[in-house]
């Protein structure tokens, strides 16, 4: 249960966070892995910088998150939007995406943004043998920090697909696993008045919200974002970005 949040161009700075299942949003949470080192921190709202930095952290604030990307068409639009409300989010991106296009990732990193493992193929882990589990895992970690020059430490299994197993492998790869606490379900394709809304509605500072740059078509996505963006703005939100 432990995740590790920077404002982008920050050092990095320890916290940790306690997430909750919600079966009421739809949606839900981590699990986690390692890091004896980090500092527990016992819930987001009561998350503080664990080490000094310049630019104080917000303390009101959400976690951006977008899955299944790299893609050619919507990632750019996503960096775009964001660079346009001063935000900064993380990206858990698909190993052959990463292969695909690895021109975005390093783009996405070069903008602040934080890149981490969504496995290779998208695949559910939990039905996986270990040697599986370990080459989704692994190559995904290679070809990032052939973007980057660092290895992804946040896993974001397929699906939210956690059991004991996974829990325990993730923790041997020296992953912490990360899901979410606010669902936009933009993926199903609502409509964009429905995404903005699923978000909104359901945010509070600690949140982690899912929205997906890749998969798929996600011109509703990118059509959400700036209302969503300039909302969030507008109630006091301030943006952090995972790095485990
Ligand atoms: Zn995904």
């Amino acid at each position: 249960m432990d995740v590790r949040l920077t404002r982008a161009g920050n050092r990095a700075v320890g916290l940790a966070m306690m997430m909750l299942v919600s079966a009421v949003i739809g949606s839900v949470v981590v699990a986690a892995a390692k890091s004896p080192a980090k500092p527990a921190m016992p819930s987001p709202s009561a998350a503080a910088p664990v080490t000094p930095t310049k630019t104080p952290l917000p303390t009101k604030y959400v976690v951006l998150t977008f899955d299944d990307g790299p893609d050619v068409e919507y990632t750019p639009k996503v960096l775009d939007i964001l660079a346009q409300y001063g935000a900064k989010a993380t990206f858990f991106e698909i190993g052959q995406n990463v292969r695909k296009h690895p021109e975005l990732t390093k783009r996405v990193h070069e903008s602040g943004h934080s890149v981490q493992n969504h496995t290779w193929t998208h695949a559910d882990l939990r039905p996986l043998s270990a040697t599986a589990f370990r080459q989704q895992v692994m190559s995904t970690d290679q070809a990032i920090r052939a973007q980057i020059g660092s290895t992804p430490g946040c896993l974001r299994p397929p699906y939210g697909g956690v059991n004991p197993t996974v829990r325990q492998r993730a923790r041997a790869l020296g992953k912490d696993l990360v899901v979410w606490t606010v669902d936009s379900r933009d993926w199903t394709k609502p409509g964009t008045t429905a995404i903005v809304q699923r978000v909104l509605k359901n945010v509070h500072s600690g949140s982690v919200i899912l929205m997906h740059d890749g998969g798929g078509n996600r011109a509703q996505t990118v059509a959400a974002l700036p209302t969503i963006l300039k909302t969030l703005k507008a109630q006091g939100y301030g943006f952090r970005v995972l790095t485990c």
